[in-house]
């Protein structure tokens, strides 16, 4: 983690009554919280077959202390908490987790992002919340492709989430990874399924994180080609707010298709999104490795006034965009970078 002394100097005067605004007068209002790093695919671009060494329980923020820190992000002005993973259904007790957060906590705008397999069982409770939205993962619809990218033969459980979403009223986005390996075919057949059903399709292209400002660009555009020569009648949507995807119709298609545009950095200078992570790293960007070890805070016995302060001191060091903390950070070939899962919406 990079250390930053400036927020060890709390000014405890700050507490958790007023917006979070950064040094750059971005309001952060939005939250995403990965509550677990477990996750039941394998998919070839995420992981290895075996998987990756997981975290202990002890290590992961408890419920209480998610909890906890949810509410002093909402006293700052968080309006929306997105729940991540892994796949956060795999984290026993996740559903009862998102009744608190609405019911006791009030989040406004609540969203989950999941792979689908184990949600389709929720969805009436995720319904009741009522939740503002799921985004699902999916790169394809045929069985034997989903076995190959996933190691998993899940593929009818995640049509059933779905399947089941759209029966239940349920806003829906499935984002869709396209990497060297993905067919027209995978690409068509899902486009198709967005015909007949009102659902966003965004697709977003498996790139390195070169920190080459105009890649993700030529590959966007890349992408937009191979789009256009399988939907000829695609056209694009002009989005009134500001997005991380850009979003196409096909006349006679019930829902959209979209790209979630390579380079999330483009949207920086609006940036209203932090991360926590399941070990209670606060990021103040998607690439750095993490600004405040929440979890040392609050098992410390730090008092909720001071963690505030101390999370607002960090957020008044916050790089300008992805590229100069990317820069900051020294993500290099070697060094960690964001999985697919956590790019986009
Ligand atoms: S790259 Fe960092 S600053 Fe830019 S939009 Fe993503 S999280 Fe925000």
């Amino acid at each position: 983690m990079r250390s930053n002394t400036a927020a060890f100097s709390a000014a405890s005067h700050h507490g958790s009554d007023s917006a979070l605004i950064d040094n750059h007068g971005r309001p952060i209002t939005y939250l995403r919280l990965a509550i677990t790093d477990r996750c039941n695919l394998r998919c070839s671009y995420c992981m290895p077959e075996q998987g990756v060494a997981t975290i202990s329980h002890d290590e992961m923020l408890s419920y209480e202390e998610l909890e906890r820190l949810v509410r002093l992000f909402l006293g700052m002005g968080v309006k929306k908490v997105r729940i991540t993973g892994g796949e956060p259904f795999v984290r026993r007790g996740c559903i009862d987790f998102l009744e608190r957060l609405k019911q006791e906590f009030r989040v406004k705008e609540l969203v989950v992002t999941t792979n689908g397999v184990e949600t389709s069982r929720y969805l009436k409770r995720l319904k009741a919340l009522p939740i503002s939205g799921i985004n699902l993962s999916l790169d394809t619809i045929d069985r034997q492709r989903f076995k190959e990218i996933t190691r998993r033969d899940r593929l009818s459980q995640v049509l059933d989430t779905l399947y089941g979403a759209l029966d239940h009223g349920i806003s829906l986005k499935v984002n869709s990874v396209v990497t060297e390996q993905t067919t027209d075919d995978d690409i068509r057949r899902l486009g198709l399924l967005v015909k007949e059903h009102d659902f966003s399709l965004r697709f977003i292209e498996k790139m390195p994180f070169s920190g080459v400002h105009d890649a993700a660009a030529a590959i966007d555009y890349r992408l937009q080609q191979r789009l256009e020569a399988l939907f000829p009648d695609l056209q694009e949507r002009k989005l009134e707010e500001v997005s991380t995807a850009r979003l196409f119709t096909v006349p006679g298609f019930a829902g959209s298709l979209g790209i979630i545009e390579g380079s999330s950095r483009k949207f920086c200078s609006a940036c209203n999104k932090i991360r926590i992570t399941p070990q209670g790293v606060l990021k103040a960007c998607l690439y750095d490795s993490g600004v405040l070890d929440l979890k040392r805070l609050l098992r410390n016995g730090v008092a909720d006034g001071d963690i505030a302060a101390q999370i607002r001191s960090c957020l008044k060091h916050r790089f300008a965009d992805g590229h100069a903390t990317q820069a900051a950070n020294g993500f290099g070939a070697q060094t960690e970078q964001p999985s697919m899962a956590s790019i986009g919406g």
